[in-house]
C-alpha cells in the first residue's frame, strides 16, 4: 500500500489530508495520507528518516517549507526558483524536492480566466515565501511589469531582487497608485485571514477591467476579495490554488494524475463549512 504524508507544526488545520483522501477513494486506490505533527527541533531527523520510513513521500507544510529546501538532496528548478519544498519524494535513498505552489496558482487562474497570461501588469500585495511563488509564476506566464507592495520594503526589495527587471518594489502605501496601472491584483499576505481585522487595501482607484485574487481561502471571500466584488470587479478565490497545488504530488506517489474539478470543490468547502461552526 503506497502511502503518504503532510508534515506540519501544527498541521491540524490542513485540508491536504481531505483532499488526497478524496482522491483516494475516488481512484478506488488502497493508499493513505496522513497529518503528521513535526515540531521544527524533530523536521531535520524525520527528512533523514525519509527514505526508510515506507513512505512515498508527502508534503511539507508551514513551518518547514524553507527548512526542507535545505535538507533535500535533489531540488528540481520549480524548487530552486521559489527557494522552498512542498513536496517530497524519495529516489535510490535520497531525499528529492519541488515546490507545487506555482503552479497551482498558475491553474487557478487558468481555470478562471482565458486572458490573464497576455496581460501586460500585474501588483503583488506581500513578499512573504508565497509571494515567491506567485511572481516566479507571473514571470513565466510572461507578464511584462511586476509590482509587489509589501509592509515591510525591505522584504520587497529583496524579493524583487531575485528576479531581474521586470519586477519593482514599492512600499505598501502606495498601493492605490500603483492599483491604478495593473491588470491583475494578488494579495498573498494573510491580511485577512480566518477574519482577522485590519484595514482593507482600497480598490477605487483600480481600472475597472482589473482581476483580483487572494491565495487566502478561509474565509473563501476575503475582505480584499469582497471589496473588489463591491467595485464590480471579476475576482477569483484562493481554494482552486491549494487543490491545483496537490495534483503533481498525488501523481508521483499514487501513479494517477487526479482532477480538480467542482465535486472536489464541493466537498472541502463542506469541510471549511463544517469548521467554521465549530465553536
Ligand atoms: P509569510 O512568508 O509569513 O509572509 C506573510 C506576508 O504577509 C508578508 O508579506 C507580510 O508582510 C504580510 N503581512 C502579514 N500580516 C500583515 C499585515 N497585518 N499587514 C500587512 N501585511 C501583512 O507567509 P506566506 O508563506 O507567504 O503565506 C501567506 C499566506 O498565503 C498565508 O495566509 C498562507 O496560508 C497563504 N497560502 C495559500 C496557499 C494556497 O494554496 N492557496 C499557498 C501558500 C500560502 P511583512 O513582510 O511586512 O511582514
Amino acid at each position: 500500500m503506497t502511502k503518504a504524508f503532510v508534515a506540519g507544526w501544527p498541521v491540524a488545520h490542513s485540508l491536504s489530508p481531505q483532499l488526497h483522501g478524496y482522491w483516494l477513494q475516488r481512484h478506488a486506490i488502497a493508499g493513505s495520507y496522513q497529518a503528521m505533527a513535526v515540531p521544527p527541533h524533530d523536521f531535520a531527523q524525520f527528512i533523514a528518516n525519509l527514505p526508510q520510513s515506507g513512505f512515498a513521500g508527502g508534503n511539507v507544510t508551514i513551518p518547514h517549507k524553507e527548512a526542507a529546501f535545505s535538507l533535500c538532496a535533489a531540488k528540481d528548478g520549480e524548487a530552486l526558483a521559489i527557494g522552498a519544498v512542498n513536496t517530497l519524494w524519495t529516489e535510490n535513498a535520497r531525499v528529492c524536492g519541488t515546490c507545487t505552489d506555482s503552479y497551482g496558482f498558475a491553474a487557478n487562474l487558468d481555470d478562471h480566466s482565458g486572458n490573464w497570461r497576455t496581460m501586460q501588469t500585474a501588483l503583488v500585495i506581500g513578499a512573504g515565501g508565497a509571494a515567491r511563488a506567485v511572481v516566479h509564476a507571473l514571470i513565466k506566464a510572461g507578464l511584462s511589469k511586476i509590482t509587489i507592495a509589501n509592509r515591510t520594503p525591505e522584504r520587497a526589495d529583496s524579493l524583487a531582487g531575485l528576479f531581474g527587471p521586470k519586477v519593482s518594489a514599492h512600499r505598501l502605501d502606495t498601493f492605490p497608485q500603483l492599483a491604478r496601472h495593473a491588470n491583475l491584483i494578488i494579495n498573498t499576505t494573510s491580511l485577512g485571514m480566518d477574519g482577522q481585522s485590519g484595514e482593507v487595501l482600497s480598490l477605487d482607484e483600480a481600472s475597472s477591467d482589473a482581476l483580483v485574487t487572494d491565495i487566502v481561502y478561509v474565509p473563501l471571500e476575503t475582505p480584499f476579495l469582497a471589496a473588489a466584488r463591491l467595485r464590480g470587479l471579476k475576482t477569483i478565490d484562493g481554494l482552486g490554488m491549494l487543490l491545483h497545488q496537490a495534483v503533481p504530488g498525488f501523481e508521483r506517489w499514487f501513479g494517477v494524475r487526479p482532477q480538480v474539478d467542482l465535486p472536489l470543490r464541493a466537498h472541502l468547502l463542506a469541510i471549511l463549512d463544517h469548521r467554521s461552526r465549530q465553536p
